[in-house]
C-alpha cells in the first residue's frame, strides 16, 4: 500500500502540517491536513476518512472536504469514528453553528447526500469498499480509538494521539501482515509530565510502548510538537530499537 503523510505534526506553521494520511489515494485517516495539500481532484478521489478523535488538528480540513463534495460530481465520503467520537463532531463541528450537517442535504449534481456518518463499535470489524477497517479505543482526554486497516493483504495500524495503551497493541500483535504502526511521540523526554497529563507520549513512553508490540514492523512517532521536532527525533533515535523512526511529510510505499 502507498501511505502518503500529509501532515506528521502536533502543531503547525508554514513548514509543518496537523496529522493527516492517505492511503492508496482514497482513504484517509484523520483531516487535519487534507484539504489544505491535496488539489481538488485528489479530494475527489477519497472515498472515506476515519476520524480518530475530535481534537480540532485532526478534524481542521474535514468541514472544508465536506464542503467542496458539493462541486465534485463523485460518490459521497463516508465518515468512520468511534460511536462517542461520532457523537462529539455532530454535537459540537456538524450542529448547524460551526458547520452545517451536510450529511442532510443533497448533492447539486447527483442528488444523493454528499456525506455519510457512520458510528462504528469498539474492536468490531466493518469491511468498506474492499478493505476493512476496526476501531481500537485508545487513552487520551476525550474518547478517541485508532484504526486497524487491512487493505490488499497488508495491515497497518494508526493509533491517533494516545498516553500509554494496551487494547490496540494486543490487536497489533493478533493481526496479520502489519506492514507500520503509526503512533505518536508529541513531547521530548524533558516534559514527561505534561505529556502525562495530557495524554500523549514522550520518546521514553514510546519506547516503553514499543516494548508491547510484538511485530517486527517499523513504529513511527509522528504528532510531534514544535519547536521539539528535531530533540524528539534524536530521542527516538536513541532508543536504539531498530522498529522506531519518526514518521516524515513524504510518501511511503509499504
Ligand atoms: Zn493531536
Ligand atoms: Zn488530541
Amino acid at each position: 500500500m502507498r501511505l502518503k503523510v500529509l501532515g506528521a505534526y502536533g502543531a503547525s506553521d508554514a513548514e509543518h502540517n496537523l496529522t493527516g494520511y492517505l492511503l492508496d489515494d482514497w482513504f484517509a485517516v484523520d483531516a487535519g491536513t487534507l484539504t489544505s495539500k491535496l488539489s481538488f481532484a485528489q479530494q475527489a478521489r477519497i472515498q472515506g476518512v476515519f476520524i480518530t478523535h475530535p481534537h480540532a488538528d485532526h478534524v481542521r480540513d474535514l468541514p472544508h472536504l465536506i464542503h467542496n463534495r458539493f462541486s465534485q460530481n463523485t460518490g459521497s465520503l463516508t465518515i468512520f469514528a468511534l460511536r462517542d467520537v461520532m457523537d462529539l463532531l455532530t454535537k459540537n463541528v456538524f450542529n448547524g453553528v460551526v458547520w452545517p450537517d451536510f450529511s442532510s442535504i443533497g448533492s447539486p449534481l447527483s442528488g444523493k447526500p454528499i456525506v455519510q456518518y457512520r458510528a462504528l463499535v469498539p474492536g468490531k470489524k466493518v469491511a468498506f469498499n474492499g478493505i476493512s477497517l476496526t476501531a481500537v479505543p485508545v487513552d487520551h482526554q476525550i474518547p478517541a480509538a485508532g484504526v486497524i486497516v487491512e487493505m490488499g493483504g497488508q495491515s497497518i495500524v494508526f493509533t491517533g494521539d494516545t498516553g500509554p495503551t494496551s487494547e490496540i497493541w494486543k490487536r497489533t500483535n493478533k493481526t496479520e501482515n502489519v506492514v507500520a504502526v503509526v503512533t505518536e511521540a508529541s513531547f521530548p523526554n524533558d516534559q514527561q509530565t505534561l505529556a502525562d497529563e495530557t495524554a500523549h507520549l514522550t520518546p521514553q513512553s514510546f519506547g516503553d510502548e514499543l516494548k508491547k508490540i510484538t511485530t517486527d514492523a517499523p513504529v513511527y512517532a509522528s504528532h510531534r510538537k514544535l519547536p521539539f521536532e528535531r530533540d524528539i527525533e534524536s530521542q527516538i533515535k536513541n532508543l536504539r530499537d531498530r522498529r522506531a523512526r519518526v514518521l516524515l511529510e513524504k510518501n511511503y510505499t509499504l
